[in-house]
């Protein structure tokens, strides 16, 4: 089927009330960026709903894109044919010959929003459904409160849009609407999918990634790249920021009691994070903690380690089971990515028994044997930042990497 346009129904927003103007703008500018290789397509964000307009283009790839742009609740491609009774009926019948199969139930439900249309609603569903029954006298039949295919008709000035089938978006709130916030990323499995959880309701990210050479590899700092393109696919593109954390690693090493290590190790990558942060006008830290499960991620280990900031850190994946948390990564496609054996600075340097319930006295004290401002100051001074696109490849160009896996 060759369609003309995609409407697209709002989720969540359509509540906002005095913020609804700033979200559609929003979703707009989104939905733009996320088709911007289209040409061809124009975007129309209205009051009530968006319209993308094809012009030409193959509905199907841009169906495809649609449904990883968050703040849409569903959309429904849709067929413009001219203002004629027999025109409308054509169509509808070409429509249904896609949908139909065996005995299902419809109804037609028309809007007219140009009043001198010779067809009121009425007798435009009444003529119309009767036409469809005729079609397909086997199969279909009329239910008007619950039926299988609603088509719907609206009667424009422009033309005459017909629409049947309601594909499911993504939810959510459009990416930016939130604000800014700072997104701990490692290599690991849960720090993608609480990424991709504040993006859904709204936060726009900046990745911090720490990174410890030479005792992390090329490829650590590599798949956590690769992690941020497959994220931007649901963002537009993500400003990755890496952080040598080499120094501070090898100092809390040389200075903190072993049971410490892990406590003081974080406290640093928050206190950087949230410097970060207040930098870029993030507003929130987030991070990919599920609460216990690791040493780090007890309610005392988090009390030590937030201790550092006042900055909302928020945990997206905090409650979540591991396996609940896997079936996202698999859906969003970073599972196999993370899963890939590279160490991460952490593994490198977590010791065989951190505590599980370091006492935030000590871990004060332990980290104040430390020069913090000169570290924090050297890794800042250290950062690379770069802007990473959906698609972006970092793994693959170098091919010894998954030779080295076989
Ligand atoms: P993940 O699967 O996200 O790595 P994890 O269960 O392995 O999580 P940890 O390694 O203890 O848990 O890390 C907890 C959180 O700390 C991560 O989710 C991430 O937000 C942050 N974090 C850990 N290592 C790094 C790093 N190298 N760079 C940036 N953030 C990190
Ligand atoms: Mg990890």
């Amino acid at each position: 089927m060759k369609y003309d346009e995609i409407m697209v129904r709002y989720g969540e927003l359509s509540t906002k009330g005095r913020n609804k103007k700033s979200f559609i703008d929003r979703l707009g500018s989104n939905v733009r960026k996320a088709l911007h290789q289209y040409d061809k397509v124009k975007i129309h964000p209205n009051q009530d709903r968006l319209h993308v307009e094809l012009n030409g283009t193959d509905a199907e790839p841009v169906m495809k894109r649609l449904k990883q742009v968050f703040g849409i609740q569903n959309f429904s491609p849709s067929l413009r044919v001219e203002k004629d009774f027999d025109e409308v009926v054509k169509a509808a019948i070409a429509m249904f010959k896609e949908q139909v199969q065996g005995p299902m139930t419809f109804k037609v439900e028309t809007k007219r929003a140009d009043h001198k249309f010779a067809m009121g609603t009425f007798e435009m569903n009444k003529q119309l459904g009767g036409a469809l029954l005729r079609a397909f006298p086997d199969d279909l039949s009329v239910d008007v409160h619950n039926p299988d295919i609603t088509l719907r008709v609206e009667i424009r000035l422009n033309g005459i849009y017909l629409t049947s089938a309601k594909i499911l978006g993504a939810g959510g709130l459009p990416v930016g609407t939130a604000g800014k916030g700072m997104m701990m990323l490692s290599g690991g499995i849960d720090s993608p999918v609480a990424a991709y959880l504040a993006l859904k309701r709204g936060v726009s990210l900046e990745m911090v990634h720490f990174y410890s050479p030479p005792y992390t590899s090329e490829q650590a700092l590599a798949k956590a790249k690769e992690l941020t393109s497959k994220l931007a696919k649901y963002s537009g593109s993500i400003k990755f920021i890496q952080v040598p954390f080499t120094e501070i690693q090898e100092t809390v090493k040389e200075k903190v009691p072993e049971g410490y290590l892990m406590t003081v190790q974080r406290r640093l990558m928050l206190r950087l994070a949230c410097a970060l942060a207040q930098k870029r006008a993030g507003l929130a830290v987030f991070n990919g903690e599920s609460l216990g499960q690791v040493a780090s991620q007890t309610m005392e280990s988090m009390l030590a380690i937030e201790d550092v900031t006042t900055m909302p850190v928020l945990r997206p994946v905090l409650t979540y089971d591991k396996n609940e948390i896997i079936k996202i990564a698999e859906e969003i496609d970073t599972y196999d990515l993370s899963i890939l054996p590279y160490e991460d600075c952490c593994t490198v340097f977590t010791p065989p028994s951190p505590k599980t319930k370091p006492n935030l006295k000590r871990a004060r004290s332990y980290e104040a044997r430390l020069d913090v401002e000169g570290l924090m100051q050297r890794a800042l001074d250290g950062i690379q930042i770069d802007e990473i696109h959906a698609g972006d490849e970092f793994l693959n160009q170098n091919q010894d990497v998954f030779a080295e896996l076989l």
